[in-house]
């Protein structure tokens, strides 16, 4: 981390003992691809603005993103967060156990998602999950998010590869087909008549959009 970033960090975005905690356990997975703790105070600053309270979360991993949205909701909110990897959703179950707003779901996103529709409108939904299914996602959030919801997405910039010319290397493990389909994801959350959107020029990349249809 730079020292701009540290900066930042310390004062606005230090972290508790149970997000250390997750942090560390986190690390010990294969990928510690978690968001930076200044990332999990801008998702609570967007709940807190937002007056958000239903929230879906895809892609738990090692929970350390469900715990910074968890304080931040009120006493009614509640997040629902799934993940796929049998490891990393029972590493989340020891990070998260005895937090009583958020509901941890095994599995696949595409499958457990129609389950949530009871509980729908959704105020916000934070994609951090498998790139490819990114428009997937979006489907579904566009039918069950509110009005005035706001969807978000990690690792949008998909390592600096959306602005290369098709000549020019990938980056490592990134695949052309996702390229496309990331742009595509971007493109559509960038449309005016359906979304006020941007991508913050985070590390990898932050794409936020509210729903105004
Ligand atoms: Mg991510």
């Amino acid at each position: 981390m730079d020292r701009k970033q540290n900066y930042i960090k310390n004062l606005f975005a230090p972290e508790d003992n149970n997000l250390l905690k997750a942090l560390e356990r986190t690390k010990k997975t294969t990928e510690p691809i978690q968001i930076s703790p200044t990332d999990g105070k801008f998702l609570q600053l967007i709940i807190k603005l937002g007056s958000i309270k239903n929230i879906v979360e895809i892609g738990t991993l090692g929970g350390y993103s469900s715990l910074w949205i968890s304080k931040a909701l009120p006493n009614d909110g509640h997040l629902y967060t799934i993940e796929l990897d049998d490891e990393r959703f029972a590493l989340a179950q020891k990070s998260l156990k005895n937090i009583s707003n958020i509901t941890q779901l095994h599995g696949n996103a595409k499958k457990i998602l129609p389950t949530l529709e009871d509980k729908a409108p959704f105020d916000m939904i934070f994609i951090d999950a498998d790139k490819r299914q990114y428009n997937d996602y979006l489907d579904w959030a566009e039918l069950h998010i509110r009005k005035g919801g706001i969807i978000i997405a990690d690792n949008t910039l998909l390592s600096g590869s959306l602005w290369l010319e098709e000549n020019e290397e990938l980056p490592y493990r990134i695949k052309r087909s996702t390229v496309e389909m990331m742009k595509k994801f971007n493109a559509r959350l960038a449309d005016p008549q359906k979304y006020c959107g941007t991508l913050l020029p985070t590390k990898d990349g932050i794409t936020l959009a509210v729903k105004l249809f």
